[in-house]
């Protein structure tokens, strides 16, 4: 598709353009064309040189009079007074004169070629510009001046090289929901025959880049129809009604263009809950109501179908999401283990890229990135390859450029003293081993003790053989534990502890705290739901629902339990101590293992024990 989007710079500026030329050529040009210095002289004068017979050339003006000295050196003007004698006193006098008006401007001449030229000059611009703005923007004229208040929504002209349904991959329900959408499009007129309307809008919610966007554009491009694109944001305007403003404009060039889509991003940063707060933002809630009022005031079956985007559905108001408004809902997830690999397949197709890459394998380690994140790590993999050289990208490339994703560039200048390389390596071990030794946990794929720019000193990565949809208990308890195992290491090994292990406790305490609040998994408060999350795409974070002497005792259960698992964790590391030493040495000189270099030494007689 091809984007057309709407120049932005007002029509002022080609006023102010053109003015500022004729201003410059006035000062410029102007001195040169009067070069000559005239002298103005009173008529006295005038009257004396002639009878002195001192004047050479003289020329009448409807005005004023023009004349010079005998030699023709310099030249004079003068006022023109009644003077009935005057020819016979220039006869007499010997000068040459003539009265041509025409070579200097009258009066008239100079209004005309000075004010009411330019004025033609620019109303003519200004609706050329103006008919150019309006035809861009794909809609009528627009009702303010300069532009203001017009929706910046851009049009794009339908063509064959559109986005469709096949760029995205996985995603497969969403599409399959947007098919029917399509073919709405391409015939209305068999869903009006039956009676049928169509959903006026659809809600598109999901995490950040996980393609609403560009299903919004597929179903536009599958369709063959306009799409218009605004972001919610856009609408809110410094001054009250401007948004409002936008919404009605943005709709009548949508129904003007019908059969066509309307796609909202972000719409939360318009369709937030109205709180009524006195002082609240009341551009915003003007911009809601006419988006409202404009939805309502839709005939079905116009052809016109609105899209719109968000990853706070929850944050909505409710009078956006009733029937006859957004009243489809959509959902696009975070893509699973085959989405992963279709997308990175989608994108590695644009790259060149070894034919003995395993995809299944990257997608099982890039685990729980979004789509905008894999066609990152792909991208990544290929600056990586330009980087050393090579003409195409290879699977290490690919692995590498997951975790400059997830932790990083590589800090390569950053030095660590030996004895915090040491620690880094028994902490990164003891995660690893506690994740090994435990059952209910994935295997470990890497562990690496090179910093990143992101502040890790090192990690330990783990990575699902398959799809992972459901959590247990117990695979909750030893995630806990393998959280934990960092720290444990640093205690059994130098018996003193860091603070490398914020990130860890962090995770350790969340995982502890939601096992108890959200899944019912305490034996206390049985299936009682105590955290409310606000907003599940976006890092979920949770408000308590309960009173203070439960919240008390929430604490007391989320310490005991990550106590409990610290000390398990503890516990595995002191038994199995000549591993930790082994493996930690190993790592300390490596820097980076593998996961199978891992097992090898962890051997078979530490086969993963029942805890
Ligand atoms: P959102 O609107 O959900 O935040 P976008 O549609 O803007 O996300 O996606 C951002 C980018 O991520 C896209 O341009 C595309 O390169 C990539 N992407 C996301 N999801 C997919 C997918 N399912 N298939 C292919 N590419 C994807
Ligand atoms: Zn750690």
């Amino acid at each position: 598709m091809n984007e057309v989007k709407t120049p932005r710079r007002p029509l002022m500026f080609y006023y102010l353009l053109v003015l500022i030329i004729i201003i410059l050529l006035n000062c410029i040009v102007a001195p040169f064309v009067s070069k000559v210095h005239i002298q103005d002289v009173d008529y006295g004068t005038f009257m004396k040189m002639t009878e002195e017979k001192k004047i050479g050339k003289v020329e009448i003006q409807s005005n004023k009079i023009m004349f010079t000295d005998k030699d023709e050196k310099n030249i004079y003007q003068t006022g023109i007074i009644e003077d009935s004698g005057l020819v016979q006193r220039l006869y007499d006098s010997g000068a040459q004169f003539t009265s041509e008006i025409n070579k200097t401007m009258s009066p008239m001449t100079s209004f005309l070629l000075y004010v009411l030229l330019p004025i033609i000059i620019f109303s003519v611009l200004g609706s050329y510009f103006r008919k150019k703005l309006m035809d861009s923007a794909g809609g009528g004229p627009g009702s303010m001046v300069f532009g203001m208040g017009k929706s910046n929504a851009r049009v794009y002209v339908p063509s064959s090289t559109g986005i469709r349904f096949s760029d995205v991959a996985g995603e497969d329900e969403a599409k399959e929901n947007l098919t029917e959408i399509v073919n709405y499009l391409h015939d209305p007129g068999k869903y009006k025959a039956i009676g049928a309307k169509m959903p006026k809008g659809i809600l598109l919610v999901g995490p950040p880049g996980t393609g609403k966007t560009m299903l919004a554009k597929a179903v536009a491009g599958e369709s063959n129809v306009p799409f218009f694109s605004m972001s919610g944001s856009e609408f809110v305007e410094m001054f009250v009604g401007m948004g409002a403003s936008k919404v009605r404009d943005l709709f009548k060039q949508a129904k003007e263009k019908a059969p066509c889509i309307v796609f909202i991003d972000e719409i939360d940063a318009i369709g937030k809950k109205r709180d009524g707060q006195i002082g609240g933002n009341d551009e915003r809630e003007q911009t809601l109501n006419q988006l409202l009022t404009e939805m309502d005031g839709f005939e079905d079956n116009t052809g016109v179908v609105i899209l719109a985007a968000t990853n706070r559905p929850e944050s909505l108001d409710p009078a956006l999401t009733r029937p006859g408004r957004f009243d489809r809902r959509v959902p696009v997830e975070l893509p699973d283990l085959q989405g992963r690999e279709a997308i990175l397949k989608v994108h590695a197709k644009d790259i060149a890229i070894a034919d003995d890459v395993d995809f299944g394998k990257v997608a099982r380690m890039a685990s729980g990135a979004s789509g905008a994140e894999l066609a990152n790590i792909v991208n990544e993999a290929a600056l990586r390859a330009v980087r050393d050289g090579r003409s195409f990208a290879t699977q290490e490339d690919l692995e590498e450029s997951i975790e400059v994703v997830i932790a990083g560039y590589q800090k390569k200048n950053a030095i660590l003293s030996d004895k915090e390389k040491h620690i880094v390596a028994y902490h990164e071990v003891g995660h690893a081993l506690v994740a090994a030794l435990q059952k209910h946990t994935a295997p470990v794929q890497k562990i690496t003790i090179i910093p990143r720019t992101s502040g890790a000193l090192g990690y330990t990565m783990q990575v699902e053989t398959g799809n992972h949809y459901l959590m247990t208990k117990e695979e909750m308890l030893d995630e806990i534990a393998t959280l934990t195992g960092g720290r444990a290491a640093e205690e059994v090994v130098f018996n003193s502890i860091t603070t490398g292990a914020s990130n860890d406790i962090e995770r350790a305490t969340k995982m502890a705290r939601a096992m108890i609040t959200c899944y019912g998994m305490s034996d206390d408060f049985d299936m009682v739901a105590l955290e409310t999350v606000n907003n599940q795409y976006l890092g979920g974070d949770t408000s308590l629902a309960c009173s203070s002497e439960t919240q008390k005792n929430i604490d007391l259960q989320v310490v005991a339990l990550v106590k409990q698992q610290h000390d398990k964790a503890r516990k595995l590391l002191e038994e199995h101590r000549d591993k930790l030493d082994e493996i930690a040495g190993f790592l300390y000189k490596k820097e980076t293992i593998t996961g199978e270099e891992f097992m090898e030494i962890l051997g078979k007689e530490d086969q993963p024990q029942a805890e």
